[in-house]
């Protein structure tokens, strides 16, 4: 069986029965447990939320044995004691009946493929076998990894002791990859996750192409709702109205892809009129005079031909700016990769924050700290033979991570690099636009593809093995211990008995490591273990941390640079760059340039994409609580747009992109929030795996009508908002 068709599954190969899930058996926690007033036993378990990334800690309630509701943890700063809707809607994660409960395997019966329920065993033999195979055969560099999330530590760690070294994750080219660079360029440090705005402390924050509200990062969106309160001015950039731009005093409905322009302007008036803080960049930064003479050009003037913004309107933010300053977030966004300029995007916005002095103080940038604790002791890693280093560094020798499109292609053609895929978390033909015959191309040359989810989902479909992992609410998982404003360490343990024959990431990571002779890299017998050691070497145990589920410690330097004190950054000049020769050095602007987006062709509207409150990506929509409260997408289409074509709000529709892809039937809201070159459509919707019941062919998929997707020269970034789409109702 060499070509892999893609197994669309039928609902009986390895679906779990539809009995509920409340009545699988719940082991209580030995701690945490209390009674209430009626007598009912209630047990608590610490949790990190997975519902997204944002990794917000909370307790796991279960009354008399039953999940019961899941809460905020009060002393972590990530969620202050409140979960989000996803958060709160966790325990679907756990109840949902399509999930993956056993190991499956692609067999051939009669010409035609699909998937067999087999037991660990054998899966785990047939993995390690066939990984011996490839490094004997061809080395055992030749394993390639695409993930996301925490869960995926285990495999990474596997993989690099079996000799691999090539991990790529989806979200540094499909999303914040642009925005690291771009301020890493700048100030020589990247924004981290959590986001290190101080927007707490802010008098002004300025939102573009940032959607929070629909982006829900727990904290953040306190900290924003907190200010719009306390009377900061807020400035919203975007071509749609947007919640956020509902709470803002001055929202800029900018034509799509010409924020590079409207960057410029505001640099150029906080230049021209004196009003950046010179102190500040007098001592900390480098190249004011290139870009003082640079951005000449850029009047506001200029500026109103590309983005439609009034230059008043220009002129009059930007002072905003400049008074709040440096108490002023230019916030960097998270998901930034739009135009495939977008590295010099984030390099603007950096260059605006470095004007207003606002990194490294008080209501701007805050200096983040983690809990130091040394690694668990293991073997070293023996060294990779090739890495992503050869595929993605070659092609974009600025990337500091795998771009996981040059690992595809690596792994394509009849001469491909990669003989082997592991998939951790993550759906790739929803994730990268236009990838799906790439994908296919890419599969076909595997002697191994292992999907490793809590779920179906359509990359489920290309696997040769599926291993089932159980829900976070039914594992440990490593340590959280992220770079913040209170270094703190928080900590998820199972609360829940894994579902059917689910099994946590750390158990089938260490059975394999066992099969292929790698033990001595996994020198425990359960992963609480290497939780414990490590709490113990910052001054606490499991079995405190199971009791207050997150610890905050106190932090050993400052939050903010003390007034005019001298400081290195980690850039090659040691200053903020205004101007980067490493750029330059490698052919690029050194200045962030502007170009002019394709205009949208006659006929055509502009395909934007975004989120909807009550959804993560497209992992979310099978959540049988979430799905209640978004159960499809809905696209966004101006009245004007909506007469001319006689729609109505509630009416379905099809979009079709330019080159002739059509999507699933899609509801309509007509709204004047949205400008009338463009749709909106939020992401994640529209899934083709019949097994996601609830989801399956709910709203349409943004991903598929991303052919032409624009690629960031400088780190491989891909740019999604470069489609067109028209809209077909059922009478065209
Ligand atoms: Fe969970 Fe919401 Fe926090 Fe994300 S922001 S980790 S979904 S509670």
């Amino acid at each position: 069986m060499k070509r892999r068709d893609f197994i669309k599954l039928s609902l009986t190969a390895g679906a779990t029965a539809a009995a509920s899930p409340f009545l699988a058996g719940a082991i209580p926690f030995r701690d945490s447990i209390a009674a209430d007033a009626l007598g009912d036993t209630i047990v608590t378990t610490p949790t990190v939320c997975n519902m997204c990334f944002w990794k917000c800690a909370g307790f796991v309630y279960k009354k008399n044995g039953i999940p019961w509701k899941i809460t905020g943890n009060e002393a972590d700063l990530h969620c202050q004691g409140r979960l989000c809707t996803r958060g709160t809607g966790g325990i679907g994660a756990y109840t949902d009946p399509d999930r993956l409960t056993t190991p499956l395997m692609r067999v051939e019966i009669d010409g035609q493929q699909s998937f067999k329920p087999v037991s660990w065993e054998e899966a785990l033999n047939y993995i390690s076998e066939r990984l011996t195979l490839i490094k004997e055969q061809y080395g055992a560099d030749r394993v390639a990894m695409f993930s996301h999330g925490d869960g995926a530590s285990h495999f990474r760690h596997l993989l690099k002791a079996y000799g691999a070294d090539s991990d790529s994750h989806p979200s540094y080219a499909q999303c914040r990859g642009p925005r690291d660079m771009g301020f890493e360029l700048t100030f020589g440090e990247g924004v981290g996750s959590p986001d290190r705005t101080d927007m707490e402390n802010a008098r002004c924050i300025v939102l573009i192409g940032s959607h929070i509200g629909e982006n829900l990062h727990n904290a953040q969106v306190q900290t924003f709702t907190k200010a719009v309160e306390r009377g900061a001015t807020i400035i919203t950039v975007d071509p749609r109205f947007s919640v956020a731009a509902s709470k803002s005093q001055h929202w800029l409905p900018i034509r799509p892809g010409t924020d590079i322009a409207l960057l410029l302007a505001w640099i150029h008036v906080l230049i021209n009129e004196g009003r950046y803080d010179q102190e500040y960049v007098a001592q900390y930064a480098t190249g004011l005079e290139e870009l003082h003479q640079y951005i000449q050009p850029y009047t506001p003037e200029w500026a109103y031909t590309e983005t439609g913004i009034e230059p008043d309107t220009i002129r009059t933010t930007a002072r905003a700016m400049a008074k709040a300053s440096p108490a002023c977030v230019v916030h960097p966004g998270r998901h930034v990769t739009w135009y495939g300029d977008d590295t010099q995007r984030s390099r603007a916005i950096a260059i605006l924050n470095a004007l207003l002095g606002s990194w490294g103080r008080k209501g701007g940038f805050y200096i983040p700290e983690k809990v130091r604790i040394p690694k668990y002791p293991t073997p070293p890693y023996p060294k990779a033979k090739s890495s992503w280093r050869d595929f993605t560094q070659t092609r974009y020798p600025l990337a500091h991570h795998a771009v996981t499109n040059t690992l595809i292609d690596a792994s394509r053609g009849e001469d491909a690099h990669y003989k082997g895929w592991f998939i951790y978390g993550t759906n790739l033909p929803m994730t990268i636009p236009g990838i799906r015959d790439q994908l296919q191309e890419a599969i076909d040359q595997q002697e191994l593809v292992v999907v490793i989810d809590v779920q179906p989902a359509e990359i489920t479909g290309y696997a040769d093995i599926i291993l089932p992992e159980c829900s976070y609410l039914e594992r440990y998982d490593r340590l959280r211990n992220s770079p913040e404003r209170v270094p703190s360490l928080a900590i998820r343990a199972p609360a829940l008995e894994p579902r059917g024959d689910s099994k946590p990431g750390w158990w089938i990571a260490k059975q394999l490591s066992e099969k292929m002779g790698l033990g001595d890299y996994f020198p425990w017998s359960d992963y609480s273990e290497v939780l414990d050691w490590e709490l113990q070497q910052a001054g606490s145990s499991l079995e405190e941390m199971k009791t207050l589920g997150h610890k905050p410690y106190p932090r050993k330097t400052p939050l903010y640079f003390a007034p005019r004190e001298p400081r290195r950054f980690r850039t090659p000049s040691g200053k903020i760059e205004l101007y980067s020769k490493t750029l330059s050095e490698h052919g690029f602007d050194p200045m962030p340039a502007y170009t002019r987006p394709d205009p949208v062709p006659e006929g055509y509207l502009r395909l934007n994409y975004g989120r909807v409150a009550a959804h993560t990506f497209g992992r979310t929509q099978n959540n049988p609580l979430l799905f209640e409260l978004a159960p499809e997408n809905v696209v966004w289409i101006n009245p004007l747009i909506a007469a001319d074509k006689q729609i109505r709000s509630g009416d379905y529709v099809r979009l079709k992109n330019s080159d002739g892809v059509i999507s699933n039937e899609v509801r309509v809201r007509v709204t004047e929030r949205i400008r009338p070159d463009s749709v909106y459509l939020p992401h994640g919707f529209g899934h083709t795996d019949k097994r996601l019941r609830l989801a399956f062919g709910k709203g349409a998929d943004d991903s598929a009508l991303m052919t032409r997707p624009a690629v960031d020269p400088i780190m491989g970034g891909t740019g999604m908002r470069t489609n067109f789409v028209t809209i077909l109702t059922e009478d065209a």
